[in-house]
């Protein structure tokens, strides 16, 4: 029987058994890579959820949120691998070799990741050295950044008659200047979600504005999608690299490129709830 997280006690501090490593002992540890979403705990999976409540040790991310984390067990070991005790972060061997460490010592290890583990997460590497080292891993699906922003802003990604591909791009390669196809990018009838990019925003919109993306092209971006502060903006590309500067766009923050983010458009889309907190300001 799964431990039903509802019927946690607040003095009961041991983490309970799970399916996987209790009983005979003839089970195999499995280390879950899992998705946080973006933030509101309310768009985790219920399997995540029920994999935070079951961990014994919670490796996670800078972009995990908070309300996220308060899910786990009190009795749980978090270890964040965004920071480290003298500053900075783990290296990805590092967090890697923490991983199969753990693994090892037959612990109910989360890797919990923000977003979903397998875009722009490298989940797809601590997959590969935790099989490499023999030990079983799942990955648990998480809610994306660009699904979420868009969901917040009012944007469909594809829209029949207007955007009949989405392409998931980060604007920061590994060495800096991403190593991207800019001329299939600039494509028309076509939304491209760009990851990482706040930094970057003069240098990609030019990009594309040099391979024929018109100017006038919608701009959204989405700082911070499903928190309380979320913050929705709306521009052309012509126009991205001021409004990033202008209104102080902070990360995490996702940018919406395509004329599905046209903000008339998006405005007769949004949630309601987010028209009425723009009313009742
Ligand atoms: N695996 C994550 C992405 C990690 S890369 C996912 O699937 O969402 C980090 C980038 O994701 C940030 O720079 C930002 O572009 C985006 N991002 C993550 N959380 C976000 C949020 N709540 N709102 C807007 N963008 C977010």
């Amino acid at each position: 029987m799964f431990f039903d997280p509802s019927q946690k006690s607040p003095q009961s501090r041991r983490v309970p058994a799970s399916p996987e490593t209790s009983g005979r002992g003839d089970t195999v540890p499995v280390v879950h890579i899992v998705g946080a979403g973006p933030g509101d705990p309310e768009l985790l999976t219920r399997k995540a959820w029920r994999l935070l409540q079951q961990a014994e040790v919670i490796v996670h991310d800078r972009l995990v949120s908070p309300a996220v984390l308060e899910l786990a067990h009190p009795a749980a070991r978090r270890i964040d691998v965004g920071k480290r005790p003298g500053g900075g972060g783990y290296r990805q061997e590092e967090i890697n070799a923490l991983l199969c460490h753990l693994a090892g010592q037959r612990r109910r290890v989360v890797r919990l990741k923000g977003g979903d583990p397998f875009v722009f997460g490298r989940g797809g590497e601590e997959l590969a050295a935790l099989r490499a080292r023999g030990f079983a891993a799942e990955v648990v699906p998480g809610i994306t950044a660009a699904t979420a922003a868009a969901a917040d802003a009012g944007i469909p990604l594809t829209h029949r008659g207007t955007a009949t591909a989405v392409t998931l791009v980060t604007g920061h390669g590994e060495s800096g200047d991403p190593d991207l196809d800019w001329a299939r990018l600039a494509s028309p009838q076509h939304t491209i979600a760009l990851y990482m990019a706040v930094r970057r925003a003069p240098e990609v919109a030019a990009r594309l504005m040099a391979e024929g993306l018109d100017a006038d092209t919608p701009v959204a971006v989405v700082e911070r999608a499903s928190s309380p502060e979320q913050r929705c903006l709306h521009g052309t590309l012509g126009g991205l690299a001021a409004l990033v500067r202008e209104q102080r766009v902070r990360a995490p923050a996702l940018i919406i490129i395509g004329a599905v983010a046209d903000q008339a458009e998006a405005a007769a889309m949004a949630a309601p709830w987010a028209a009425l907190a723009e009313t009742r300001s």
